[in-house]
């Protein structure tokens, strides 16, 4: 695999990024496309909660002979000591087997739950005045509509300046018509990803806002309920945060992950690969000892 590369291309991978199968803007094959022009070794598919955007790009990634993983991205609420909340994003990945039929259930469960969700929002938005159907934002997101696709809408017609203000306003937790999901814990998602055959794995860190300590300590509880690494490279972890990162996970015993968590369009300033002005070389090492982990 991958013979067509020089020894001294690049060695580099990246382990998050989104298709047009969930809230990202390049369909799976043009995304394939960006990889090899990228000049990738590897790449994961994690896409909110559905595995069509990787199986799509199955076929294109044969044609490169590009390492391409299976992966997902899931939201979890984490509880905190203090009774806090705090949404985690749980990235889980496959790079060498296949999920379970158990998983492949669950999962369509949770799809179940985000339309639902989907519906609801939709609801309390028309209750306020507000011009949106389900089957226009459903018609966005194809096989997976979410909030970025409400967003939009909201944009487009004048109701937000932006996807940000949309998000202050209307979708984002501490906007007044925030309508909440039906999350799992982070734990009971670590268990289901684990007996489905995968690593979880704990999404760009940063976005948690937890102290030091307290950082420390959720993750130490995480990993004896089965999480397995951390993502220390992301495109909003700056050069010292990625050194703190790759410190906690040494010292915790957890694998190190990274990736761009590239958007396409929806985050313009992010890059497939390389992140955000060029903050991210993810080494292709950290996929071989994923492997490794798995035996
Ligand atoms: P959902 O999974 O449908 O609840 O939507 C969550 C997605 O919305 C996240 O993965 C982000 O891509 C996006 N998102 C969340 N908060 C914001 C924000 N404040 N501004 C822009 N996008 C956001
Ligand atoms: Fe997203
Ligand atoms: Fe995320
Ligand atoms: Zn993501």
């Amino acid at each position: 695999m991958a013979a067509n590369r020089g020894d001294s291309a690049g060695r580099f991978i990246d382990l998050h990024s989104h298709t047009t199968a969930s809230d990202g803007t390049l369909d799976p094959g043009d995304l394939i496309d960006l990889a090899q022009k990228s000049d990738l070794d590897a790449l994961a598919i994690t896409d909110h909660d559905t595995f069509a955007g990787y199986e799509a790009a199955v076929p294109h990634a044969h044609k490169y002979g590009l390492d391409l993983i299976r992966g997902i991205e899931l939201n979890t609420k984490l509880i905190l000591e203090n009774g806090e909340r705090r949404y985690l994003h749980l990235l889980g990945y496959w790079p060498s087997s296949q999920p379970s039929q158990s998983f492949l259930n669950w999962l369509e469960e949770q799809q179940q739950d985000r339309r639902s969700r989907n519906r609801r929002l939709a609801d309390v938005l028309q209750g306020k005045g507000i011009d949106i159907t389900l089957e226009e934002v459903e018609a966005r997101g194809r096989t997976l509509a979410g909030r970025p696709h409400f967003a939009r809408i909201l944009v487009e017609k004048g109701y937000a300046g932006n996807s940000e203000d949309a998000f202050d306003r209307y979708l984002g937790e501490t906007a007044p018509t925030f309508t909440e999901r039906q999350s799992q814990t982070t734990e009971q998602a670590i268990a289901n990803v684990r007996a489905g055959g995968g690593i979880s794995v704990v999404a760009h860190p940063v976005r948690l806002r937890l102290t030091r300590e307290t950082e420390r300590d959720v993750l130490i509880r995480l990993k004896q309920a089965g999480l397995l690494g951390l993502e220390i490279y992301h495109s909003e972890h700056p050069p010292e945060l990625q050194a703190h990162y790759r410190q906690l996970a040494e010292e915790l015993g957890l694998l190190m992950t990274g990736g761009s968590d590239f958007h396409g369009a929806l985050k313009p300033g992010i890059a497939l690969g390389t992140g955000a002005n060029g903050n991210l070389r993810i080494p292709r090492e950290f996929l071989d000892r994923m492997r490794e982990v798995l035996g």
